[in-house]
């Protein structure tokens, strides 16, 4: 039998040959509540993070997380069904129902687990969870983990669905997709999929990570901006480390499809509830979030700005409205050396490549937040401009 150090250095130097190793930095700390890190003694301006509000520092946030650790402590120390579900928690959980229009909400401790816990609840043998292709792999974990029949689809393609989803199965059929695609920017065609659903007689989930807080007028997301109501979309999923700038997840939904989650959810039951001082800090920015009409009009505003000035530049822009505005480049050796060039020049970019992109279209994936200021975009520009000039 091979040993493990033999197997453990044989993957490695197969994932090294194809250029796929990937390296974390370490973020000393952020200056203030800028998208500014200090790293390796010098300061990046950040643009790869998921926090497009700029309240993952915010001091109302931080300071309603440190007030309620002195009441509840730093953790919750069980699970909901046990003694961890406190006051702060139930709260949240009414206060996201609300914002989400929906009769109740349910927290979870990720988004992943989230996902794990809804189709792992609603999906089995006899089942079928249809997917995009692009979907998040928490989702796609998600149907493999529930044993239920995965049919992928191609991206954003309802018609395949509807043509998929013609062939009878013998249980159910589960529609799930991203809100927003976390890689690509764009957005579900969730009113053409609430319609095959509705026809088709399938539930429809959504996964909205991206698109909370940050979409449609009021910032209740890719189905406000799409106009949907509970009854067209009745599973609505949220992570709450993204606009909302703290952590953990929740599902919101009808009274008895929550009662059936609570009562059967695995990654709900058999793990430790979040920390209460972090649902207090949640319920801060939720408010925060609730509010902030202005911040979602300067992040639509920087959006704009981007895209007129990159498109300009000759470079490939993804047809995304979202803060996720991805450059593709190809290979995975271009997108790290564009990386590379805008790290020397103070400016954090993150490269994605294969395989959490499809072959031959790793990118910069570029998020844009509220917390920059219009100045900061234009240096990423001009540095942007620098490499399209630069011979390849
Ligand atoms: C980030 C993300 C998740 C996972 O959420 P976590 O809380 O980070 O585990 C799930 N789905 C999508 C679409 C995401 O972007």
């Amino acid at each position: 039998m091979r040993s493990l150090e033999d197997f453990a250095r044989g993957t490695l130097s197969g994932i090294r040959t194809q250029g796929r190793m990937r390296q974390r930095r370490i973020v000393e700390r952020w200056l203030g509540s800028e998208p500014i890190a200090l790293v390796d003694g010098a300061q990046r301006l950040v643009f790869c993070s998921n926090d497009y509000l700029g309240l993952a520092r915010d001091a109302r946030v931080s300071q309603a997380f440190a007030a309620a650790a002195r009441t509840h402590g730093a953790g919750s120390g069980a699970s909901h069904l046990i003694t961890g579900h406190s006051r702060e928690h139930h709260a949240l959980e009414e206060e996201l129902a609300a914002f989400t229009g929906r009769a109740r909400a349910l927290l979870y401790s990720t988004g992943y687990m989230a996902n794990l816990g809804v189709i792992g609840a609603l999906a089995g043998r006899e089942d079928r969870v249809f997917e995009d292709r692009l979907n998040h792999a928490s989702l796609i974990d998600a149907a493999l983990l529930s044993r239920a029949e995965l049919v992928r689809y191609p991206h954003a393609q309802p018609a395949a669905v509807d043509a998929k989803l013609a062939a009878v199965g013998r249980g159910h059929a589960l529609i799930a997709t991203d809100g927003v695609f976390s890689m690509d920017g764009d957005l579900a065609p969730v009113a053409e999929l609430a319609a095959i659903a509705q026809r088709r007689e399938a539930w429809l989930m959504v996964d909205d990570a991206h698109g909370l807080g940050v979409l449609g007028d009021r910032g209740r997301g890719t189905l406000e901006r799409a106009d949907l109501d509970a009854a067209s979309v009745p599973i609505l999923m949220g992570t709450l480390g993204k606009a909302f700038g703290t952590c953990g997840a929740f599902v919101a939904g009808g009274s008895d499809l929550i009662e059936l989650l609570l009562q059967t959810s695995r990654t709900q039951i058999y793990t430790t509830a979040l920390p209460p001082a972090l649902a207090a800090a949640t319920r801060t920015a939720l408010a925060i979030v609730a509010g902030a009409d202005e911040e979602r009009a300067r992040l639509r505003a920087h959006i704009e700005l981007f895209r007129r000035e990159v498109t300009r530049l000759g470079l490939a822009l993804l047809p995304s409205e979202s803060p996720i505005q991805p450059i593709v480049f190809g290979s995975s050796e271009r997108a790290t050396a564009a990386s590379d060039a805008l790290w020397k020049r103070g400016l954090w970019v993150s490269a994605i490549r294969p395989p959490t992109v499809p072959d031959g279209t790793a990118r910069l994936r570029v998020t844009l937040a509220a917390n920059h200021s219009t100045q900061h975009v234009l240096r990423l520009i001009e540095a942007l401009a620098d490499l399209a000039r630069a011979p390849q």
